[in-house]
């Protein structure tokens, strides 16, 4: 799969990353997770420590799948909005979702102090304004659960937006204690840790075959070497589809710039994490050295030649709606990408278990909080592969 285009900027930023080999013999684990994107890291960091024997595997080098453009906004709230979650799931299944996301960030929080290879984590508050004014209400909504089950979070009036930023906006809810970090040094980082570990790490491997049996199973690589497991974790991220398809997924694309540094952010108040009740939405975030990343102007296409095509139009959108908001910033757009989106249907990420993939596991985080909710996902794996059983394994499996 095709699944991003453009200059990108992490890994510029951690041009020294370590290099692992590539599979050059057969080789038995008890855990072989397909994938080392961030995923497929954070499974191997809540594996690590089990005395277990886990082998990961990636087809490209660590971090260059979709992790590498991941602009990496920490959040617990996403795309689906609260309430609407709420109506589908019910309120018990949708605070504990948000609780599990809001466990999940400190959890990434904890993570990223720990390990050798700085990740530059950082907390950051979240703006999240109405784009329209019949979204107020849905604000209102979304801030009357938040309060309700203790979430910190204030509403903002269109005067207090303009007291803090200097723009106009209707109305905003004000979230506190999300955060910002560096996917691809994160991504870097737990890799690091598990192969200190033990976790054996091989890049440039490609799984291209299997013999699932009920007891065990097999994959083969595209060098023609086996890895027989007892258990598979599938976090190839959008390119699990290539293995099974997944009908609750949706995949479409989305656009991201990265600007030059900037001087002065004192208009922007706290360097918080902007978004809007838009569908799809604009979103910002500053960078450790200073650069905003904006993203969004997602479009309904899974075919990579038309993602691409608008990836310059998007470049200069982007540009001109963060100018919309900071017209005194002297921004143009240094690094810029088109990328393949995953998202589900219902708004909930997945753990998938098919008949057809006995001891297999599907970690699907698809969503605008990927990261968040992989790193609950990879959490409730370790307990389902270690204890056989994790009491919310039943949210991400419907
Ligand atoms: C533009 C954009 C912006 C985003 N912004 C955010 C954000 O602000 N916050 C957030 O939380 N999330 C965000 N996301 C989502 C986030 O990027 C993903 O959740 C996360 O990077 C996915 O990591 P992953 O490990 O699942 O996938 P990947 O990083 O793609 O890793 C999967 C790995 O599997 C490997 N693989 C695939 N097939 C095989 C095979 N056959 N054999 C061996 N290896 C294989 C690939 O090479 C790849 O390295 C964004 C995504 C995009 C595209």
């Amino acid at each position: 799969m095709k699944l991003q285009s453009g200059n990108y900027y992490w890994p510029t930023t951690f041009p020294e990353a370590p290099a692992y080999p590539s599979l050059d013999e057969n080789i038995s684990c008890d855990v072989l997770i397909i994938g080392a994107g961030s995923s497929g890291a954070q499974c191997a960091h809540y594996l690590k420590d089990t005395g277990l024997k886990v082998a990961v595997v990636d087809k490209r080098r660590v971090g260059e799948g979709s992790t590498t453009t991941n602009t990496a906004l920490i959040q617990y709230l996403g795309d689906k909005m609260l309430f609407e979650l709420v109506n589908s799931f019910g309120e018990d299944m949708a605070i504990r979702h948000l609780k599990l996301c809001e466990e999940a960030i400190n959890d990434i929080e904890g993570a990223a102090n720990d390990l050798d290879i700085a990740s530059d984590f950082k907390r950051r508050d979240s703006l999240y304004y109405a784009s329209y004014p019949e979204d107020i209400e849905k604000l209102e909504k979304e801030y009357a659960y938040l309060q309700k089950h203790g979430f910190q979070a204030v509403l903002l009036s269109e005067q207090e937006i303009k007291e803090k930023y200097g723009f106009g906006k209707y109305k905003a809810l004000y979230t506190y204690n999300d955060a910002e970090l560096n996917p691809f040094k994160f991504n870097h980082a737990l890799i690091d840790g598990a192969a200190k570990k033990g976790v054996a790490i091989y890049e440039n491997t490609r799984i291209n075959g299997k013999k699932l049996e009920n007891n065990q199973a097999v994959l083969y690589t595209d060098k023609g070497h086996s890895i027989t497991a007892k258990h598979v974790i599938f976090a190839a991220g959008y390119e699990n589809l290539e293995f099974r398809n997944e009908k609750n997924s949706v995949l479409a694309s989305s656009y991201a710039v990265v600007t030059n540094p900037v001087d002065d952010f004192s208009s922007w108040h706290k360097r918080t994490l902007i978004w809007e009740t838009a569908r799809p939405y604009i979103y910002m975030r500053t960078t450790l050295d200073n650069r905003i990343i904006i993203g969004g102007f997602d479009e309904n296409t899974a075919n990579a030649d038309k993602r691409d095509s608008k990836i310059i139009s998007r470049k200069e959108k982007l540009i001109k709606e963060c100018k919309k908001l900071f017209p005194e910033l002297d921004i143009h757009a240094e690094y810029y990408l088109g990328a393949f989106y995953g998202g589900t249907h219902d708004g909930l990420p997945l753990i998938g278990e098919y008949e057809e993939f006995p001891n297999c596991y599907f970690l699907m985080a698809y969503g605008d909080n990927g990261l968040v909710y992989s790193m609950a996902l990879a959490k409730i794996l370790r307990d389902v592969i270690t204890k056989g059983s994790h009491p919310d394994l039943s949210i991400y499996q419907r």
